[in-house]
């Protein structure tokens, strides 16, 4: 069965370019994941389609309704059963690569983008198993922040990129960032290579790879070397 994505948005056409494109494009071709974008507006309850309102208590910035959005997941939740339903929020857990793999192995996944100032909190206590962020910084929406979980998640699933292994070289994956790479010309106004990478001998690359990622680990993100 291929992973099945459901973004719940007031602004569906924001995930055209991310997704037609480049390896989450490969992966919808090949089946390997279906992504529905829904919007939350299709939801709303009154003639107007109106989907956000006045904050309780005052305060400047409008807030999600609740109605719409309850409506829309209680909809799709009569055909399927998620394995976590996701909001993007500045408040949730911080996202890495440790959260992605675990996302990665689910089937059913439904992720729910703000805007404004948010959503109704009441959302967030009835229907929410999981909040993620993509960093201590405040975009405008979810948008962009489902993408980057989305692209994360989609590259590690099964099948998806040609090299198998190409995944688990990428930086975070070992707690070890990535050695550095290099492609021809082999020389380039006097720039040269590191030989070893010339040497056709395996084993020494391997182990000139592992020392370089160690001593890059050391030098930028030393927090990585010290975790359990
Ligand atoms: N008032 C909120 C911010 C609202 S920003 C607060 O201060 O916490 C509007 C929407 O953008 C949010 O509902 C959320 O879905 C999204 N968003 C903003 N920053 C984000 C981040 N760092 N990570 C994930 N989503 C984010």
């Amino acid at each position: 069965m291929n992973m099945q994505i459901d973004i719940l948005t007031l602004f569906p056409e924001m995930f055209e370019g991310p997704f037609k494109h480049s390896i989450i494009k490969r992966a919808k071709e090949k089946n390997l994941v279906d992504i529905q974008l829904i919007n939350i507006r299709d939801f709303a309850i009154d003639k107007h389609r109106r989907v956000d309102d006045y904050q309780y208590g005052g305060g400047s910035g409008m807030v999600m309704m609740i109605e719409p959005i309850a409506r829309c997941i209680d909809s799709l939740r009569e055909k399927k059963t998620y394995d976590e339903i996701i909001y993007m929020s500045p408040d949730g857990q911080l996202l890495d690569q440790k959260l992605s793999n675990k996302l990665s192995t689910f089937n059913n996944i439904l992720i729910l983008c703000g805007h404004y100032k948010g959503i109704d909190e009441r959302i967030r206590e009835q229907y929410i198993t999981q909040e993620i962020s993509i960093g201590d910084y405040v975009l405008s929406g979810g948008e962009l922040a489902a993408a980057v979980v989305t692209d994360s998640i989609v590259r590690l699933i099964p099948g998806v990129l040609n090299d198998e292994t190409s995944a688990l070289s990428d930086s975070f994956q070992d707690d070890l960032l990535s050695p550095p790479a290099y492609t021809r010309p082999s020389e380039f106004q006097g720039l040269k290579v590191p030989p070893v990478l010339l040497s056709g001998n395996d084993k020494e690359i391997e182990k000139w790879r592992l020392e370089k990622a160690f001593e890059r680990t050391k030098e930028r993100r030393p927090d990585l070397l010290n975790e359990e």
